[in-house]
Protein backbone atom coordinates (compact mmCIF):
# COMPACT_ATOMS: atom_id res chain seq x y z
CA UNK A 1 0.00 0.00 0.00
CA UNK A 2 1.34 3.50 -0.49
CA UNK A 3 1.90 5.87 2.42
CA UNK A 4 0.70 8.51 0.51
CA UNK A 5 -2.22 8.19 -2.59
CA UNK A 6 -3.21 11.29 -4.10
CA UNK A 7 -6.46 10.68 -6.00
CA UNK A 8 -8.17 12.94 -8.97
CA UNK A 9 -7.01 15.92 -6.19
CA UNK A 10 -8.29 19.44 -7.21
CA UNK A 11 -7.55 23.27 -5.91
CA UNK A 12 -9.48 25.68 -6.40
CA UNK A 13 -9.39 29.47 -4.98
CA UNK A 14 -12.59 31.17 -5.31
CA UNK A 15 -13.60 29.93 -8.76
CA UNK A 16 -10.28 29.76 -10.16
CA UNK A 17 -9.42 26.59 -10.56
CA UNK A 18 -5.09 25.80 -9.99
CA UNK A 19 -4.89 21.75 -9.67
CA UNK A 20 -6.84 20.38 -12.23
CA UNK A 21 -6.85 16.52 -11.47
CA UNK A 22 -3.95 14.96 -10.11
CA UNK A 23 -3.06 11.65 -9.11
CA UNK A 24 -0.12 10.40 -8.04
CA UNK A 25 0.72 7.48 -5.51
CA UNK A 26 4.28 7.21 -3.15
CA UNK A 27 5.20 4.44 -1.67
CA UNK A 28 6.73 3.60 1.60
CA UNK A 29 10.19 5.29 2.32
CA UNK A 30 10.47 7.03 -1.52
CA UNK A 31 12.15 10.34 -2.10
CA UNK A 32 9.29 12.11 -4.23
CA UNK A 33 10.71 15.03 -5.96
CA UNK A 34 7.33 17.35 -7.62
CA UNK A 35 9.28 19.82 -9.74
CA UNK A 36 7.90 22.45 -12.19
CA UNK A 37 7.99 26.12 -12.75
CA UNK A 38 6.90 28.74 -10.57
CA UNK A 39 3.00 28.76 -10.50
CA UNK A 40 2.62 25.44 -11.14
CA UNK A 41 1.19 24.19 -8.29
CA UNK A 42 4.04 22.51 -6.28
CA UNK A 43 3.49 24.40 -3.31
CA UNK A 44 -0.48 23.84 -3.23
CA UNK A 45 -0.16 20.13 -3.75
CA UNK A 46 1.98 19.83 -0.86
CA UNK A 47 -0.05 22.00 1.77
CA UNK A 48 -2.97 20.07 0.76
CA UNK A 49 -0.74 17.29 1.62
CA UNK A 50 0.31 18.80 4.88
CA UNK A 51 -3.80 19.97 5.60
CA UNK A 52 -2.63 23.77 5.23
CA UNK A 53 -5.09 24.12 2.34
CA UNK A 54 -8.51 22.28 1.36
CA UNK A 55 -9.02 19.94 -0.79
CA UNK A 56 -11.79 21.17 -3.14
CA UNK A 57 -11.81 17.23 -4.92
CA UNK A 58 -10.60 14.28 -4.85
CA UNK A 59 -8.42 12.82 -1.66
CA UNK A 60 -5.21 12.66 0.18
CA UNK A 61 -4.83 9.37 2.42
CA UNK A 62 -1.72 8.86 4.43
CA UNK A 63 -1.11 4.95 4.67
CA UNK A 64 -5.09 4.01 4.73
CA UNK A 65 -6.30 7.16 6.28
CA UNK A 66 -8.08 9.80 4.25
CA UNK A 67 -6.88 13.02 6.12
CA UNK A 68 -9.03 15.64 3.82
CA UNK A 69 -11.42 16.36 6.79
CA UNK A 70 -7.93 16.20 8.93
CA UNK A 71 -6.35 19.22 10.48
CA UNK A 72 -2.13 19.82 9.90
CA UNK A 73 -1.68 18.68 13.47
CA UNK A 74 -3.72 15.49 13.18
CA UNK A 75 -1.56 14.44 9.93
CA UNK A 76 1.37 12.36 10.90
CA UNK A 77 3.55 14.88 8.96
CA UNK A 78 6.42 17.25 9.65
CA UNK A 79 7.04 19.97 6.73
CA UNK A 80 10.02 22.04 6.26
CA UNK A 81 9.59 25.64 4.58
CA UNK A 82 11.75 28.08 2.63
CA UNK A 83 11.64 30.58 5.04
CA UNK A 84 12.11 28.15 8.09
CA UNK A 85 11.91 30.95 10.56
CA UNK A 86 13.57 29.63 14.13
CA UNK A 87 12.25 31.09 17.38
CA UNK A 88 14.84 34.05 17.79
CA UNK A 89 14.45 33.91 21.83
CA UNK A 90 15.10 29.83 21.80
CA UNK A 91 18.25 27.82 21.56
CA UNK A 92 18.52 25.42 19.31
CA UNK A 93 17.62 22.41 21.78
CA UNK A 94 14.72 24.70 22.47
CA UNK A 95 12.85 25.00 18.84
CA UNK A 96 14.07 21.34 18.31
CA UNK A 97 11.76 20.74 21.40
CA UNK A 98 8.89 23.02 20.98
CA UNK A 99 6.34 21.08 18.68
CA UNK A 100 7.18 18.14 21.31
CA UNK A 101 6.26 20.64 24.13
CA UNK A 102 3.26 21.30 22.56
CA UNK A 103 2.29 17.60 22.35
CA UNK A 104 2.87 17.39 26.13
CA UNK A 105 5.49 14.78 25.05
CA UNK A 106 7.51 13.60 28.50
CA UNK A 107 10.74 15.59 29.28
CA UNK A 108 13.02 12.63 29.31
CA UNK A 109 11.57 11.42 25.99
CA UNK A 110 12.13 15.23 24.21
CA UNK A 111 15.46 14.97 25.67
CA UNK A 112 16.04 12.07 23.74
CA UNK A 113 14.71 12.47 20.73
CA UNK A 114 16.39 15.81 20.36
CA UNK A 115 19.66 14.22 21.66
CA UNK A 116 19.23 11.94 18.32
CA UNK A 117 18.22 14.72 16.13
CA UNK A 118 21.36 16.53 16.79
CA UNK A 119 23.34 14.08 16.41
CA UNK A 120 21.93 12.54 13.30
CA UNK A 121 22.85 16.25 11.99
CA UNK A 122 25.71 17.38 13.57
CA UNK A 123 24.01 19.81 15.67
CA UNK A 124 25.61 18.35 19.45
CA UNK A 125 28.07 21.38 19.41
CA UNK A 126 25.21 24.12 18.93
CA UNK A 127 22.22 22.86 21.13
CA UNK A 128 22.31 25.59 23.65
CA UNK A 129 23.14 28.31 20.96
CA UNK A 130 20.46 30.82 19.46
CA UNK A 131 19.78 31.08 15.52
CA UNK A 132 21.62 34.12 15.33
CA UNK A 133 24.85 32.67 16.60
CA UNK A 134 24.23 30.06 13.86
CA UNK A 135 25.20 29.87 9.87
CA UNK A 136 22.68 29.29 7.34
CA UNK A 137 23.41 25.86 6.50
CA UNK A 138 23.47 25.45 10.65
CA UNK A 139 19.50 26.71 10.77
CA UNK A 140 18.40 24.91 8.18
CA UNK A 141 19.53 21.59 9.62
CA UNK A 142 18.03 23.23 12.71
CA UNK A 143 14.55 23.53 10.51
CA UNK A 144 15.13 19.77 9.47
CA UNK A 145 15.67 18.91 13.45
CA UNK A 146 12.21 20.61 14.22
CA UNK A 147 11.20 17.88 11.65
CA UNK A 148 12.64 14.93 12.75
CA UNK A 149 12.34 14.88 16.32
CA UNK A 150 8.32 14.55 15.55
CA UNK A 151 9.11 10.85 13.99
CA UNK A 152 6.18 11.39 11.33
CA UNK A 153 5.59 9.53 8.52
CA UNK A 154 5.96 12.02 6.31
CA UNK A 155 8.28 14.70 5.90
CA UNK A 156 7.50 17.45 3.17
CA UNK A 157 9.75 19.93 1.87
CA UNK A 158 8.93 22.79 0.09
CA UNK A 159 11.70 24.56 -1.97
CA UNK A 160 13.98 24.37 1.42
CA UNK A 161 17.25 25.11 -0.06
CA UNK A 162 16.31 28.15 -2.02
CA UNK A 163 17.74 31.04 0.17
CA UNK A 164 21.03 29.42 0.58
CA UNK A 165 24.24 30.49 -1.58
CA UNK A 166 25.24 28.04 -4.56
CA UNK A 167 27.88 26.09 -2.32
CA UNK A 168 25.54 25.28 0.09
CA UNK A 169 22.76 24.33 -1.81
CA UNK A 170 24.73 21.35 -3.03
CA UNK A 171 26.30 20.49 0.10
CA UNK A 172 22.65 20.11 1.38
CA UNK A 173 21.27 18.27 -1.11
CA UNK A 174 24.04 15.34 0.29
CA UNK A 175 22.94 15.90 3.67
CA UNK A 176 19.60 15.64 3.24
CA UNK A 177 19.86 12.15 0.73
CA UNK A 178 22.02 10.98 3.60
CA UNK A 179 19.20 11.37 5.75
CA UNK A 180 16.58 9.90 3.97
CA UNK A 181 19.06 6.82 3.58
CA UNK A 182 19.14 6.71 7.11
CA UNK A 183 15.94 7.40 8.43
CA UNK A 184 13.78 5.91 5.10
CA UNK A 185 10.85 8.19 6.24
CA UNK A 186 8.88 8.70 3.39
CA UNK A 187 9.61 12.16 1.39
CA UNK A 188 7.90 15.09 -0.86
CA UNK A 189 10.41 17.23 -2.04
CA UNK A 190 9.33 20.55 -3.81
CA UNK A 191 11.65 22.44 -5.87
CA UNK A 192 12.02 24.14 -9.57
CA UNK A 193 15.29 23.51 -9.46
CA UNK A 194 15.12 20.37 -12.20
CA UNK A 195 19.37 20.03 -11.62
CA UNK A 196 17.81 19.32 -7.73
CA UNK A 197 15.48 17.25 -8.79
CA UNK A 198 17.46 14.89 -10.83
CA UNK A 199 20.47 14.38 -8.22
CA UNK A 200 17.75 13.95 -5.18
CA UNK A 201 14.87 12.16 -6.48
CA UNK A 202 13.58 7.94 -6.51
CA UNK A 203 10.84 9.73 -8.44
CA UNK A 204 10.11 12.75 -10.20
CA UNK A 205 6.63 14.04 -10.96
CA UNK A 206 7.01 16.87 -13.67
CA UNK A 207 4.20 19.19 -13.17
CA UNK A 208 2.92 22.33 -15.71
CA UNK A 209 -0.38 24.52 -15.00
CA UNK A 210 -1.54 22.49 -12.14
CA UNK A 211 -1.00 19.05 -14.03
CA UNK A 212 1.44 16.10 -14.00
CA UNK A 213 3.10 15.54 -17.00
CA UNK A 214 5.04 12.92 -16.28
CA UNK A 215 6.01 10.89 -13.54
CA UNK A 216 9.40 8.45 -13.36
CA UNK A 217 12.45 8.05 -12.27
CA UNK A 218 15.16 10.50 -13.35
CA UNK A 219 16.93 8.37 -15.78
CA UNK A 220 13.73 7.67 -17.09
CA UNK A 221 12.44 10.97 -17.62
CA UNK A 222 16.12 11.71 -18.97
CA UNK A 223 15.84 9.13 -21.66
CA UNK A 224 12.29 8.92 -22.15
CA UNK A 225 10.27 12.36 -21.89
CA UNK A 226 6.81 11.96 -22.59
CA UNK A 227 6.57 15.66 -24.22
CA UNK A 228 8.04 18.46 -25.51
CA UNK A 229 7.45 20.46 -21.89
CA UNK A 230 9.10 17.31 -20.04
CA UNK A 231 12.14 17.35 -22.33
CA UNK A 232 13.01 20.88 -22.73
CA UNK A 233 12.16 21.33 -18.79
CA UNK A 234 14.13 18.65 -17.58
CA UNK A 235 17.40 18.99 -20.64
CA UNK A 236 17.76 23.16 -20.04
CA UNK A 237 20.28 23.90 -17.63
CA UNK A 238 19.42 25.44 -14.35
P1 LIG B 1 4.39 26.85 -7.19
O1 LIG B 1 4.65 26.45 -5.78
O2 LIG B 1 4.56 25.75 -8.18
O3 LIG B 1 5.21 28.06 -7.59
P2 LIG B 1 1.77 27.59 -6.21
O4 LIG B 1 1.21 26.32 -5.71
O5 LIG B 1 2.31 28.55 -5.21
O6 LIG B 1 2.86 27.29 -7.35
O7 LIG B 1 0.65 28.35 -7.04
C1 LIG B 1 -0.14 27.70 -8.03
C2 LIG B 1 -1.19 28.68 -8.55
O8 LIG B 1 -2.15 28.94 -7.53
C3 LIG B 1 -0.64 30.04 -8.96
O9 LIG B 1 -1.32 30.46 -10.09
C4 LIG B 1 -0.92 30.90 -7.76
O10 LIG B 1 -1.07 32.24 -8.15
C5 LIG B 1 -2.24 30.33 -7.26
N1 LIG B 1 -2.38 30.50 -5.80
C6 LIG B 1 -1.60 29.96 -4.85
N2 LIG B 1 -2.04 30.28 -3.62
C7 LIG B 1 -3.14 31.06 -3.81
C8 LIG B 1 -4.06 31.71 -2.93
N3 LIG B 1 -3.94 31.63 -1.59
N4 LIG B 1 -5.08 32.42 -3.49
C9 LIG B 1 -5.23 32.50 -4.83
N5 LIG B 1 -4.39 31.90 -5.71
C10 LIG B 1 -3.36 31.20 -5.21
MG1 LIG C 1 6.02 27.19 -4.36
Amino acid sequence: MAKVTIRDVRKAFEAVEVIHGVSIDIADGEFVVLVGPSGCGKSTLLRMIAGLESVTGGQVAIGDKVVNNLAPAERDIAMVFQNYALYPHKTVAQNMAFALKLRRTDPREIEERVGRAADILGLKPYLQRYPRQLSGGQRQRVAMGRAIVRNPQVFLFDEPLSNLDAKLRVQMRTEIKELHQRLKTTTVYVTHDQVEAMTMADKIVVMQDGRVEQVGAPLELFDRPANLFVAGFIGSPS
